[in-house]
């Protein structure tokens, strides 16, 4: 794993630590390589009213774009769930597809 990596998945640690998620008790972080090599991060910020929560994949991008970056290497995301993967629910995966197309 290179340094770069490393502090990708560090960070995608540090931002899964401060998810509001007092419904589903399922904290997520995330954390995104710019191309310029910038680590933009995220987590899930939920709602009582369901729709309203944003994951964590989706909070660092809108971050990214708001900080002026449009071109991304990687994505990391974390969860609580040991020795198993999560992948990125159906909202994400259509804004992870339209940056990675348009941007
Ligand atoms: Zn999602």
């Amino acid at each position: 794993m290179t340094d770069q990596v490393k502090e990708l998945v560090s960070k995608c640690l540090q931002a899964r630590d401060k998810a509001y998620c007092p419904y589903s008790r399922f904290p997520v972080g995330a954390a995104v390589l710019t191309a310029d090599g910038a680590i933009i991060t995220g987590c899930n910020v939920e709602n009582a009213s369901y729709g309203l929560t944003v994951c964590a994949e989706r909070t660092a991008i809108q971050r990214a774009v708001v900080e002026g970056h449009t071109q991304f290497s990687a994505i990391a995301v974390t969860c609580d769930i040991k020795d198993r993967f999560v992948g990125p629910c159906g909202a994400c995966r259509q804004v992870l597809m339209e940056v990675r197309r348009c941007l």
